[in-house]
């Protein structure tokens, strides 16, 4: 299955909530679900009744079309998988492992002004890990680790631009230094520090059967 590329609004007025997919448009007030939030085509009728299995899926879908891995089942399993096996709450440290995701932190950081972009920053070989290049957008980060753009790619406007635009708020498990390019993972991410509304119970659930 090919990787969405729809009108990416139209993804968050389906799945019921804010997957902030578009950047800083997502905070204004010209977010198209604060505006509108029926799901396309419903024009604001009530949503039909929907089984237990089918609230499972809708929850799959929409965690992934948040993190960008619409198309990549078998990766986002893994993500499972690996919950499975840890002490403690299986979907919470789900979640964790996903905002662990290079490309989220380059986002989470302010770097990019969505995930989308993020990854191809991280794909196009702009960022760094303790100083090495990581082109790898599912790469885990791990406390102590420092993500920086890449010496070379730090003049080029894009960059520059963020530069002068910093001034996100930047979640308290993550430092960033916007003058120079560069933050460090100080912990891993908990439950509390993920924005999105998400049911992580219904995505353990269906793949726990
Ligand atoms: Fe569009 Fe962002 Fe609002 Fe979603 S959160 S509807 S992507 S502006």
């Amino acid at each position: 299955m090919a990787r969405y590329t729809g009108p990416v609004c139209r993804l968050c007025r389906r799945e019921g909530c804010k997957l902030f997919l578009k950047g800083d448009r997502c905070y204004t007030e010209k977010c198209a679900f604060a505006k509108r939030p029926a799901a396309p085509g419903q024009h604001g009728t009530s949503r039909k009744k929907v089984s237990q299995y089918g609230l499972q899926l809708r929850e799959k879908q929409k965690v992934k079309r948040a993190y960008g891995m619409g198309a990549q089942e078998k990766q986002f399993k893994s993500y499972y998988t690996l919950a499975a096996k840890q002490q403690g709450i299986t979907g919470a440290y789900m979640l964790s492992l996903l905002e662990r995701r290079l490309d989220n932190v380059v986002y989470r950081m302010g770097i990019g002004d969505s995930r989308a972009q993020a990854r191809q920053f991280v794909m196009h070989g702009h960022i760094t890990v303790n100083g090495k290049k990581v082109d790898i957008p599912s790469y885990r980060v791990s406390v102590g680790e420092e993500i920086a753009v890449k010496e070379k790619s730090a003049g080029k406007d894009r960059f520059k631009q963020i530069m002068e635009q910093a001034g996100k708020p930047i979640p308290k498990w993550l430092t960033f230094d916007a003058e120079n390019l560069r933050g460090s993972v100080v912990a891993l991410p908990e439950r509390e520090d993920i924005d999105l509304t998400i049911a992580e119970n219904l995505i353990v659930e269906s793949y726990s059967k």
